[in-house]
């Protein structure tokens, strides 16, 4: 149930056709894991404490760093030297402190995926590196989790969503990982991707619309243009394939 303030805190989203009170109490119940608290998982994690989701898990192993200020918009000034998900916890809370936020300060790694995206009802794929990407993918797959995939370089930036033995995964399309290195980030990249990986996790909640699935968005913000590729399940992949679902 509602009470009398979330009615008119989420009046504008509540008003949306398909939206409705129910989709807001859909939201109230939900809890989302989100993978980082960097580039993506800021503007993710803003966006679905304002919209009033019931639970935001949010895992970062990482120290907020001056370098890390361009874009990782949870984090300012006087939180360098603190824990990611310290400064993370205190934002979304001045955001709307009715949101729980379960704030881990986890490496996730093989031993603790299963258990740090159990009783996830969707999965923010924030990292910044594609082995990690992988784990949860595969986690994602056999909890049967939705899975939203996003990933910036420069100015492009790229969004799936996944939707377990039903569409494709990231191990469909990618296959070995490219070597961990220091890449380049506008911040409005990831402001736009993360927002896009919120909204797909909003839709996915409350039921409304059609899924960023079986095909690949692309940003290209240096050309101001959003593109799609296609893509289909692999059979044969190591991750969604028939031998392994
Ligand atoms: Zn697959």
């Amino acid at each position: 149930m509602l009470t009398p303030e979330e009615k008119i805190r989420y009046d504008r989203q509540i008003m949306i056709t398909g939206f409705g009170v129910d989709g807001q109490e859909k939201l109230k119940r939900a809890r989302a894991l989100i993978a980082g608290s960097g580039g993506l998982g800021s503007p993710a994690a803003i966006y679905l404490a304002a919209a009033g989701i019931g639970t935001i898990r949010i895992i970062d192993h990482d120290k907020v760093e001056l370098s890390n200020l361009n874009r990782q918009i949870l984090h300012g000034d006087k939180d360098i030297g603190r824990k990611k998900i310290e400064s993370a916890k205190e934002k979304l809370g001045q955001i709307n402190g009715s949101v729980q936020i379960e704030a881990l300060h986890e490496t996730i790694d093989e031993n603790n995926v299963d258990e740090l995206t159990a009783h996830c009802d969707v999965i923010i794929d924030a990292m910044d590196n594609l082995p990690t990407r992988f784990l949860l993918n595969k986690a994602a797959i056999k909890h049967r989790v939705p899975f939203i995939h996003g990933a910036v370089y420069g100015l492009e930036g790229r969004a799936m969503t996944v939707i377990p033995g039903e569409t494709a995964c990231l191990g469909c399309i990618y296959q070995g990982a490219p070597p961990k290195v220091k890449f380049p980030v506008l911040g409005t990249t990831p402001g736009v991707i993360g927002t896009i990986q919120a909204t797909e996790a909003i839709k996915f909640i409350t039921g409304i619309g059609e899924l960023l699935t079986d095909r690949i968005l692309i940003y290209d913000g240096l050309k101001m243009k959003f593109s799609e590729i296609a893509v289909k399940r692999n059979p044969e992949c190591r991750y969604c394939g028939k031998m392994n679902i």
